[in-house]
């Protein structure tokens, strides 16, 4: 274990701003002085005790109440100590600044012989439980996930991968591939027989089970990640095409509880919504307009490489104006810029809006006219697709969008039991699937190569393992916890 894990740390762990409660944790080996120190007596274990907390000069900072728990019955299998203390930052800091100089003074009075007390990196509470088996890192990453979760449905699936749901499907492949490995390691040592053996202990058939076993966990990864990362639309569009009636209307009264997406709030052509859960992130093309604006330019070429990770392009057009020569020049140049500035695996979807200008009476039928039009201006190479034709101002149409773009997507419905996953999770199956391809295929050659079937096998519980930790560097893992926010 690297030293700085050896350190005890502190940090406010509560949202900075105000609140009625703030915490300041403290998280190390042998704390226990430290505690005596700061709350004036020895705490019994995991009980609240109400008291003063102190400034060195015996003056109270506040009144709150202590809370001990001694390893490893902790957050982080180390000791911790929590003070809660009334949520203002000031109060906060003098608490957080009282902790940091008591541990100054037990070192200066050699009455403890642990490295100095310092502040936690973002994280760092999370990563000393995972390194204490306290939890593993899908199961950290689930927390962080649950923190930040923007949906409801993010937030339910993040708390089941927390309980370790995630966890255990990946464990039990790995048992299932533990089991073929040993078969296979064991026949190596008997190279004669090796074949016959392998069919009598049916390691085809475990093989292919663990194969049809991992579509199954990677198709609900795939989804816990959808959940989690969410899909990127464009909408791009004519001034007027109705880009903004249609976010306004695809959003509804969710809006309120979503966020918008990291990193693109300063740029505000982005914002996020939720269609059964999974985040939709819509990025307006009103704001990559030219500008001579430097702050702006930089915005739009960052919404640019947004675009290009974008999932799908709405092209929404005005069928009210379709009859217009200009109009549809116009149209056919926004078609040119997008196709020239997107990877040809984003999906244009074309969308026709204000259907409902067609038909005043009968919403549910969309109007022969509008049908009509779409037929004659769909562009060519659409053609075959069932159009959509819909109406921002009335709703109509916007069921079959909502269903589109989660097909497209791949997300099926949210099933019970759902769980959250990440993209790197999803890559590491992948890789487990690759494995598994090529020992399936080892296996199946005349003559099999045992040692790399034995291979194959070996690197698929590799990848497997990197999911949940037990075998994943150290970069990675400060990648990971560094995202997380300080005092986690
Ligand atoms: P944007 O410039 O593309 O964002 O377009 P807006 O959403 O601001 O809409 C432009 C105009 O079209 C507004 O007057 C909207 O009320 C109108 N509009 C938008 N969607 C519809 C629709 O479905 N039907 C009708 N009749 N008008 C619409």
């Amino acid at each position: 274990m690297l030293a700085r894990h050896q350190d005890p740390i502190v940090a406010i762990a509560t949202a900075p701003g105000r609140g009625a409660v703030g915490i300041v944790r403290v998280s190390g080996k042998a704390i226990a002085p430290l505690v005596q120190l700061l709350c004036g007596k020895a705490l019994k274990p995991r009980e609240a005790s109400y008291l003063p907390f102190k400034a060195a000069d015996g003056q109270a900072i506040d009144q709150g109440l202590a809370l001990y728990f001694p390893a490893p019955h902790s957050y982080t299998g180390e000791d911790v100590l929590e003070l809660q203390a009334h949520g203002g930052p000031v109060v906060l800091q003098l608490l957080l600044a009282r902790c940091l100089e008591a541990a100054q003074t037990l070192a200066a009075n050699g009455q403890t012989t642990l490295p100095g007390l310092r502040l936690a990196e973002p994280g760092e509470f999370t990563e000393r439980a995972f390194l204490n088996d306290k939890i593993d890192l899908a199961q950290a990453e689930a927390i962080a996930d649950l923190i930040d979760a923007s949906t409801e449905a993010a937030a339910r699936s993040a708390s089941r991968s927390l309980t370790g749901a995630f966890s255990q499907e990946i464990h039990r492949l790995r048992d299932a591939l533990i089991h073929l490995r040993m078969l296979v390691e064991a026949t190596l040592d008997f190279p004669e027989e090796e074949i016959d053996f392998l069919q009598k202990a049916d390691a085809y058939g475990q093989l292919d089970q663990l194969r049809s076993t991992l579509q199954g966990v990677m198709q609900r990864t795939r989804q816990g990640a959808l959940l989690r990362e969410g899909i990127k639309v464009v909408i791009a569009g004519q001034p007027n095409a109705g880009k903004s009636s249609l976010l306004n209307a695809l959003a509804g009264a969710e809006l309120a509880i979503v966020t918008p997406i990291a990193g693109t709030t300063r740029d505000k052509v982005a914002q996020t919504i939720q269609i059964e859960g999974v985040p939709l992130h819509v990025i307006d093309t009103a704001g990559l307009r030219e500008s001579d604006d430097e702050v702006e330019r930089i915005g739009i070429a960052r919404a640019w490489e947004e675009i290009a990770s974008a999932d799908a392009v709405l092209f929404l057009h005005d069928l009210t104006r379709m009859q217009e020569d200009d109009y549809r020049a116009a149209d056919a140049q926004i078609a040119t810029t997008l196709r020239g500035q997107l990877p040809s695996s984003v999906p244009v979807m074309q969308v026709w809006n204000k259907a409902d200008a067609f038909s005043a009476t009968s919403a549910r039928q969309m109007s022969a006219e509008a049908s009509k039009i779409v037929a004659i201006h769909a562009p060519a190479d659409t053609a075959g697709d069932e159009p959509l034709i819909l109406s921002a101002k009335t709703g109509d149409g916007l069921n079959a969008l909502r269903r589109q773009l989660l097909a497209m997507a791949g997300w099926q419905a949210a099933a019970e039991g759902t769980y959250i996953a990440r993209a790197r999770h999803v890559q590491a199956l992948q890789q487990v699937q690759e494995h598994l391809d090529s020992a399936h295929e080892q296996l199946h050659v005349d003559s099999p190569a045992l040692d790399l079937l034995a291979e194959e096998l070996r690197l698929a519980q590799q990848s497997l393992n990197a999911i949940t930790g037990e075998f994943t560097s150290d970069d990675l893992l400060g990648v990971i916890f560094s995202s997380f926010c300080i005092g986690k």
